[in-house]
Formats: C-alpha cells, sequence, structure tokens
C-alpha cells in the first residue's frame, strides 16, 4: 500500500524536476536569443550609420561634379566674352557667368555644410563599431557556455523523462492519459500532495471515499482542478 503512494511522490519529485529543466532549458536560450539580439541592433544600427555617411559623400561628390562643370562652363564664357564684338553679346555673357557665380556660392556652402555633417557622423562610427564588438564578445561567451549547459540539461531531461516513463508504466492507463493530457497546462502543478483531506492546489477539500483511495494509493483526480492528488505522509 505505501509502496502505491511512494509511486505517486517520485512521480511527483520527478515532474518537478522536469519543470525545472524546462525552465533551465528556456532561461538559457533567451539568454542566448538577447545576446544575438543585441550583436543585431548593434550591427544594423552600424549599417544605418553607413548607409547615411555614402549617401551623404555621394551627394557631395554630386554638387562637386557640378560646381567643377560651373567653373568650366563659366571659364568659357569668358573667352567668349573676350572675343565678343557686340555689347549686347558682351552683357549677355558676363549676366550668365553671374548667374552661375551665384550657384556656385550656393553649391559652395551646402559642400562646406555636408562636410561639417559628414565629420560629425564619422566620428560616430567608431562607438557603433566597439559596440558590435562588445556584443559579439558577449555572444561568443554565452554561446559555447550555453551550447554546453543545455548539452547537459538535455541528458538531464532525457533522463528524466525515462524515469516518468518507468514509473507512469506501472500506474492504471488512466494516470498516464490524464499527465499527458494535463501537464501541458499545469506542468509540475499536474500532481498536488494533499493536506488535512484537502487539494493543495485548489483547497477544495475530497470527498470520504476519495480520500480513502488516495491514502490506499489509487489514482485520485480533483473534480475541480484536475490535479493528480497523492499523499506526501504515510
Ligand atoms: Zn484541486
Amino acid at each position: 500500500m505505501s509502496d502505491l503512494k511512494q509511486q505517486f511522490r517520485d512521480w511527483h519529485t520527478y515532474v518537478l524536476r522536469l519543470q525545472e529543466l524546462f525552465d533551465a532549458l528556456d532561461s538559457g536560450s533567451q539568454k542566448e536569443r538577447r545576446a544575438q539580439g543585441k550583436v543585431n541592433a548593434a550591427k544594423k544600427q552600424l549599417q544605418q550609420m553607413q548607409d547615411v555617411l555614402k549617401a551623404l559623400k555621394v551627394a557631395i561628390h554630386e554638387k562637386e561634379v557640378s560646381l567643377k562643370a560651373n567653373l568650366a562652363q563659366i571659364d568659357k564664357y569668358f573667352k567668349q566674352r573676350n572675343i565678343a564684338k557686340e555689347k549686347k553679346e558682351f552683357d549677355a555673357l558676363t549676366h550668365e557667368m553671374e548667374d552661375l557665380k551665384q550657384i556656385n556660392n550656393v553649391l559652395e556652402e551646402e559642400i562646406l555644410s555636408m562636410m561639417g555633417d559628414l565629420e560629425e557622423k564619422q566620428a560616430q562610427v567608431p562607438p557603433l563599431e566597439e559596440a558590435v564588438k562588445q556584443a559579439e564578445t558577449a555572444l561568443a561567451q554565452v554561446a559555447p557556455e550555453w551550447q554546453i549547459e543545455s548539452q547537459q540539461l538535455e541528458a538531464r531531461l532525457a533522463e528524466t523523462r525515462e524515469a516518468i516513463a518507468r514509473l507512469v508504466s506501472q500506474l492504471p492507463a488512466e494516470a498516464k492519459k490524464h499527465y499527458d493530457r494535463m501537464f501541458p497546462n499545469l506542468g509540475s502543478g499536474v500532481l498536488a500532495p494533499i493536506n488535512r483531506r484537502s487539494c493543495t492546489g485548489c483547497y477544495t477539500e475530497v470527498t470520504g471515499q476519495q480520500y480513502n483511495e488516495i491514502v490506499m494509493g489509487k489514482l485520485v483526480i480533483c473534480k475541480s482542478c484536475n490535479r493528480i492528488l497523492y499523499d506526501p505522509e504515510g
């Protein structure tokens, strides 16, 4: 009789261990995911900054090209003006040259401002690169440690599952069925010891008949919370 009761206690011990192992695996993989997430975020920030720098350099280059083309055009107008025969033509060329000089003044200002911006942003690259390096270092520490730890946890998980399967195979088939159905919802709470004739899962008092069956080591399921009840003493 006490042997049967002991089976339920052992069962709960294993199930509690199983739950602990699941929790450890979960928090460990979360730790690794978080470390990987930090690497990804740092890389993304760096990439975004590099994209901004690239776009800025392209824009500066385009403005420099326009500036040079305008200077060449001014030079061309200047030579044409030197050989102009009419005042009207001379004035028109002067006017064109003035316009281009105005445009170039604006371009120069824009280039200068963008170069300042570029310099400022380039200074932000090393800290971003450093952040990537640090995140990668952290991941490199977490990943191998976690690989070993998770293998150990998986091995213990397999052992515990086997122990549960062995134990449950000695119980009525209904016990396994109920356990398989309720473990996903209740976790280690799938079994609950009674305390002074009450289910410790939901504090509902068991009936006299249920109590007798629990004491005999039979399968009794709490009618209100669906936990498998057992006697922790005797
Ligand atoms: Zn209950």
